[in-house]
């Protein structure tokens, strides 16, 4: 039965240039998306860019700029990484934009009036990268940032703080009721640690800055950066502002986030939910860290690769597919450019690209380049068999975020297509119905696969589409009609295939 999926990215601070952990985060939540509007769930992709904060001032400072005008520069960057990667957000949010500043202000404002603020004095080590403040104890030899490995400033100054000191017990009633709500378990482990160590009031806004959300009950503060971030999704499908949409989306949401974000997602968004009156969010997917060659990447380290770039090298499809395909979401992963290269060559170029070839290849010679149609699911009807299992595979992986699963499933199909047409050898038969019947089956297992790999690799899959005859496009159930569906037999069989150029020509790590 069809369902209801909203998911979200985090939102990425725009000081930074969109890197491949970004990319990773965001192809991730595409792919799930993609799959959930593939099968016919009502889906809804959020991301966008967090846009206040003291390094954004600054920087448009160094700049000769507004912070507006830098923001709107740095936020473009997102826009056009993410459209030249095929991801297919339904909304991009920016926090400088109206509706945020009026959400933030609706939501503090009802933790205000709820009676879990208070004004008070606040000092302590501050990471101005971060845009936070660490327990000396955190510190690096006493003075050095954790994550970034420089200085930390002592700031002092008078602050509202929430008081997230009231929530321990809260927060861990609701987990307990919400045995789920994290995935993978370790990382839900992991939050519940954090709560179970002892919650300390926040300091929530700031009065060294103006680029912000203003407080609305005492205009010489705005709110700490991270605090109004975290608000975004709820600005974006319309809290405070239309109900009957916001209810419609929340709290059902998918939070999908890199494992250093636990604390502010995990512990301070569902203590403020809570303190707002509002329900916390139902599920976190929490990932891990993509390595470059076993380095953690980082905006202020010199080892960014522009996923963009990287996409006009290998492939725009070929890059996706290693970033959900190479390391079980969750866990860590390290990224080399010779492991995209080797992964693409066997499962993409020699498997699948080498499967449509062929096929087309003896369409061509056999049935006059018109493509039979497939034999009806049955026993002994081998690519019937396992494509039913590999149908559910999928479902079942993809419901567990395991995409990368999900593939691998996918490809027992494709070898499995390539094993029968070596078994049959329809090259060597007559033209004539066992030709066909070998053909046809390979056809139907190839429409298959594109719709499986369509969530990962839209493009591809939309040319493999259009390769064995079919019209619109596999991921799109308007446009697919009567031919996208996940059952054995429906390619129809009559149509025009056309082998084309290699539909992923073999690389070289040097290219
Ligand atoms: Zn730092």
């Amino acid at each position: 039965m069809p369902g209801r999926f909203f998911l979200t990215t985090p939102i990425y601070y725009v000081n930074d240039a969109p890197h491949l952990g970004t990319a990773y985060s965001t192809v991730n939540g595409d792919a799930l998306a993609r799959w959930h509007r593939l099968i016919g769930d009502e889906t809804w992709l959020l991301t966008g860019t967090d846009e206040h904060g003291l390094k954004n001032a600054r920087a448009a400072e160094q700049q000769g700029l507004t912070p507006q005008e830098w923001v709107d520069r740095t936020s473009s960057r997102y826009v056009d990484s993410w459209a030249a990667l095929e991801v297919s957000n339904d909304d991009f949010i920016r926090t400088t934009e109206p509706r945020h500043h009026l959400s933030v202000q609706r939501f503090m404002q009802a933790i205000h009036d709820n009676g879990y603020m208070h004004k008070g004095l606040y000092e302590g080590w501050y990471c101005v990268s971060c845009e936070a403040y660490y327990p000396e104890p955190d510190l690096i030899e006493g003075r050095l940032c954790p994550v970034h490995e420089r200085p930390v400033e002592w700031l002092t100054e008078e602050n509202w703080f929430f008081e997230l000191s009231r929530f321990e017990q809260p927060l861990l009633e609701w987990y307990d009721g919400h045995p789920d709500a994290i995935f993978p378990d370790s990382r839900r482990n992991e939050a519940l640690g954090i709560i179970k160590g002892g919650l300390q009031d926040i300091s929530i806004t700031r009065t060294s800055i103006d680029w912000g959300v203003r407080v609305p009950w005492d205009e010489a503060h705005v709110f700490y950066v991270w605090y109004d971030a975290l608000v975004n999704y709820i600005t974006a499908i319309g809290y405070g502002e239309d109900e009957n949409r916001f209810s419609k989306w929340w709290p059902a949401v998918h939070h999908l986030l890199g494992k250093d974000i636990i604390r502010f997602h995990c512990v301070w968004w569902p203590a403020m939910c809570l303190a707002a009156g509002v329900e916390p969010p139902a599920h976190y997917i929490v990932h891990g860290w993509l390595l470059v060659s076993g380095e953690k990447m980082s905006k202020t380290r010199l080892n960014q690769i522009d996923p963009v770039d990287l996409g006009a090298v290998i492939g725009v499809d070929a890059l996706r597919y290693h970033l959900v395909r190479e390391v079980a979401l969750g866990a860590d992963g390290d990224f080399t450019y010779e492991g995209l290269v080797a992964r693409y060559n066997s499962d993409l170029a020699n498997n699948l690209g080498n499967l449509l070839a062929r096929v087309a290849t003896v369409v061509g010679s056999k049935c006059g380049g018109i493509g039979p149609a497939p034999r009806p699911a049955a026993p002994g009807v081998r690519l019937s068999e396992i494509a039913a299992e590999v149908i559910a595979e999928c479902r079942d992986a993809w419901a567990r975020f395991a995409g990368h699963e999900a593939l691998e499933a996918t490809w027992r199909l494709v070898h499995a297509a390539n094993a029968e047409l070596e078994a049959t050898e329809p090259w060597k038969l007559p033209a004539g119905p066992q030709a066909d019947a070998a053909l046809g089956d390979a056809l139907e297992a190839l429409r298959i696969v594109a719709m499986l790999i369509s969530p990962v690799m839209p493009g591809a899959a939309g040319e493999l589409w259009s390769r064995i005859g079919l019209t619109g496009h596999p991921d799109e159930p308007g446009a697919a009609g009567e031919h996208g569906s996940l059952e054995w037999g429906v390619y129809p069989g009559g149509l025009t295939v056309v082998k084309g150029a290699a539909l992923f020509p073999r690389r070289t790590s040097e290219s």
